[in-house]
């Protein structure tokens, strides 16, 4: 499904992915966990180039992720194209929501179907309302994202990730921002998909979740991805810097 080869960024001078090798199946579960600054962040964001990479491969679904850019570090037209098809290929889930402020919760469900994907405004809201009931969020459609809680919103995200139909989703810590309270209802939706066999790949602080849910659990360090293995064996690690990690977080 998405295949990493020799994945690189530099920001001024400094490596933060180092050479990273990574393949995800379909409908695998891959929770990503590490020390801040570690590149977990900058690995989702090449995967669908919200960050440029600065050399390696990537393909999704068989198909090469172009990055070209122009002189000025800027994607190139034909770049830009394939932009489209990558993000309706994968889609993101952030930790602060990035719902658009000034539209409905319906409207930015359907935005990226009717923009992107040219798809009918009737057959994307019927679509967005099936996915919005999914989230249990029906009764909120004509709301304004400021008047839903954190986890009303990043279950509005989740939907409005779906509704592009992806073949995977990539989740930034998306309870991170929530209070503790919340942060069920947005995990139990994760789990529910994970459950109907989405792919996805989910940088997290949650280690029950990256424990219990996940098929693979990458620990990354200095731009590098230093263990990686079934959740019981990352977490039964003797590996010190990844202990100390768990304790810290624990
Ligand atoms: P956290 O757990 O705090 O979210 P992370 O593992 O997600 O950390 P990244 O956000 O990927 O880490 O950052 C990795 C490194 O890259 C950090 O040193 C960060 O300062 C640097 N970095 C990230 N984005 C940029 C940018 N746009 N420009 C310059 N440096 C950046
Ligand atoms: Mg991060």
């Amino acid at each position: 499904m998405i295949k990493i080869r020799q994945l690189s960024k530099v920001f001024h001078n400094k490596t933060v992915l180092d050479q990273i090798n990574l393949d995800i199946r379909e409908g695998e579960v891959v929770s990503i966990i590490g020390p801040s600054g570690a590149g977990k962040s900058t690995l989702l964001r090449c995967l669908n180039l919200l960050e440029v990479p600065s050399s390696g491969e990537i393909s999704v679904n068989a198909k090469q992720v172009e990055y070209k850019t122009n002189s000025r570090g800027r994607l190139t037209f034909l770049s830009q194209m394939k932009l489209t098809w990558l993000r309706s290929e994968v889609s993101m889930v952030f930790q602060q929501f990035n719902l658009w402020p000034n539209k409905t919760v319906l409207q930015n469900v359907i935005e990226g179907p009717c923009t992107v994907k040219k798809v009918p405004r009737q057959e994307a809201e019927a679509k967005a309302k099936k996915l919005l009931a999914k989230v249990g969020l029906l009764e909120k459609i004509h709301e304004y994202p400021a008047n839903l809680s954190g986890g009303q919103q990043q279950r509005v995200a989740i939907a409005r990730a779906l509704a592009m139909e992806p073949k995977v989703i990539l989740f930034d810590e998306p309870t991170s921002a929530l209070d503790p309270e919340l942060v069920h209802e947005v995990l139990d939706i994760m789990v529910k998909l994970a459950g109907e066999g989405m792919t996805m790949v989910v940088v997290t602080h949650e280690m029950n979740f990256a424990r219990n849910v996940s098929d693979r659990v990458l620990f990354m360090e200095d731009g590098k991805i230093t263990k990686s293995g079934k959740p019981e064996e990352v977490f039964c690690t003797t590996n010190p810097r990844m202990n100390q990690f768990l304790r810290n977080i624990n």
